[in-house]
């Protein structure tokens, strides 16, 4: 069965584990690339149809299931993820590329997220309201939405998946769960502790494969109530267009360009430290990365000299080796999106000050790199990289640096490093991001608030994570009941 040296790995079809055939996934490790990690089943459009019909078979009786029932189970799984965090981070990283630091984080991450939502099913509810008639009671109820497709990146293969299949599975949905064809791994792993923590057959349903075919059908298959996406502008659109046909609810979370904006008054080494956080913490490869940093022109040259300096004592390596502080990228496709726009940067006029070369001779390594003097207008500063490259852009005065950290299509996240309040609500008063910090990184999210871009970075329907996840995954019945 196996082409190669990797192990296989199935799907998950209606309970049952379904192994690969001749036609694999062959994932490797993006550090060292002949190093086949797994091989994982190319499902079919007929898989993709089975597991969407055994959600929608499973759906009347999980829904029936009492939440706190479901709620166990989540939490079951979620020590699961406890008890096997050293492992599944280790997967992780040797699929994705972070860090083993980063990847235990993330782990960590997917863990809290199961026991935030396993509790999440003591607490939802719908709403009492005060009647105009007499012997009225008027009130709601909150039901799932039914089927629900989830499709994920690479990026963050076990955190993304657990903030959506976490609130669906509480709130009463079935799931069709289809992750990156770079890291299906992490998500089997995830997948593994849902099953072995009680979950009944066909509540959730696995697939690996080629994205276009198993995605277009869970996007655009009519027994799906539901699809939430979180991946690049590009497939996000054909989702939305796919799933619109049926009129089915749609969440899509996007990509970023995202500023740090430094003002005149700023702490210099806090300034450096989110930059080295932001840009080049999980080798550029967030879709909160600070991709963009905008510093008032009176501490440019301080700010960006310190900056360098840190950057310079960055080391990249293979993430599963101590003392590494920059994974590779992913493939061999980011590695040539980072290096051409190294070139482009550099043929549009902006200065280079570290980095600018890439090693795909082992695994897709990238420097550290950051261009001085770029221009608002730059292709570098108006298009997502998804790498570790960072580009200054001066600014005159606070005005200046709002309207350039606005001036492109995305609107994920944005940061301002001040000690000036005035200029701190200023700037989240006016920034055009969904999630905006002060004196914090572009990255890094709180699980209990909501999250969700502006402009290009999302479909701007419903935000994920938290409370606000309920909002997708339910649907609101109104209920007039007269007991006169
Ligand atoms: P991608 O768009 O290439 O793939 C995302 C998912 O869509 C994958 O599972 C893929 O197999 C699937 N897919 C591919 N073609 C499809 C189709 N026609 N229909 C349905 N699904 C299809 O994105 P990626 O390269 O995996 O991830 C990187 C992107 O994700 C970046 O743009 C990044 O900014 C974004 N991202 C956004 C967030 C956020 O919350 N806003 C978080 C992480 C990553």
């Amino acid at each position: 069965m196996a082409k190669t040296n990797g192990k296989p790995y199935p799907n998950l079809i209606g309970g049952d584990w379904k192994a690969p055939s001749d036609n694999v996934l062959e994932n490797h490790n993006p550090a060292d690339y002949n190093e086949v990690v797994g091989l994982f089943p190319m499902a079919t459009l007929d898989d993709t149809k089975s597991a969407i019909d055994s959600a929608r078979a499973a759906q009347p009786a999980w829904s029936k299931t009492p939440a706190p029932a479901r709620g166990a189970i989540l939490d079951k799984a979620s020590q699961i993820l406890t008890s096997r965090l050293d492992e599944i981070a280790t997967a992780l990283t040797r699929e994705e590329g972070k860090t083993l630091a980063e990847a235990k984080g993330e782990v960590t991450r997917a863990r809290d997220i199961f026991k935030y939502y396993a509790g999440e099913g003591w607490r939802y509810s719908g709403q009492v309201i005060p009647s105009s008639v007499n012997d009225e009671l008027l009130y709601t109820r909150r039901e799932p939405l039914g089927v629900v497709s989830i499709i994920t990146p690479w990026n963050f293969p076990i955190a993304i998946p657990a903030w959506k299949i976490a609130p669906a599975l509480i709130y009463g949905n079935t799931v069709v769960f289809k992750p990156a064809e770079d890291a299906p791994h992490t998500a089997l792993l995830l997948v593994e502790a849902l099953v072995e923590a009680g979950l009944p057959a066909g509540v959730i349903n696995f697939l690996t494969g080629d994205g276009a075919l198993i995605g277009t059908e869970m996007a655009s298959n009519p027994s799906v109530n539901g699809i939430t996406f979180t991946g690049s502008h590009n497939t996000g659109t054909k989702v939305y267009q796919n799933a619109i046909k049926n009129m089915a609810r749609v969440q899509l979370e996007m990509g970023g360009k995202n500023a740090l904006v430094i003002l005149k008054d700023a702490d210099i080494d806090l300034a450096v430290k989110l930059a080295i956080t932001g840009g080049f913490g999980l080798t550029g490869q967030a879709c909160t990365a600070t991709s963009r940093i905008i510093v008032e022109e009176e501490i440019a040259d301080a700010f960006v000299s310190a900056l360098t300096t840190a950057a310079k004592n960055l080391k990249v390596g293979n993430g599963l080796e101590n003392g590494i502080n920059m994974g590779p990228l992913v493939n061999q496709d980011q590695l040539q999106t980072s290096q051409s726009y190294m070139a482009i940067a550099q043929k549009e006029g902006a200065k280079l000050l570290l980095g600018g070369e890439v090693d795909g001779a082992k695994g897709y390594f990238a420097q550290a790199t950051i261009f001085d003097h770029v221009q608002p207008n730059m292709r570098i500063a108006q298009e997502e990289i998804f790498g570790p490259v960072i580009s200054i852009i001066r600014a005159n005065g606070i005005n200046d640096a709002i309207e350039k950290a606005n001036a492109i299509s995305f609107g994920l996240s944005a940061s301002v490093v001040t000690n000036n309040l005035k200029g701190a609500f200023a700037f989240a008063n006016q920034v055009d991001a969904g999630v905006v910090k002060i004196n914090e990184p572009t990255t890094g999210l709180a699980l209990n608030a909501p999250f969700g871009g502006f402009k290009g970075s999302s479909a701007n329907t419903f935000k994920e994570q938290g409370g606000a996840a309920l909002d997708f995954y339910t649907r609101t019945k109104t209920i007039y009941v007269n007991h006169g």
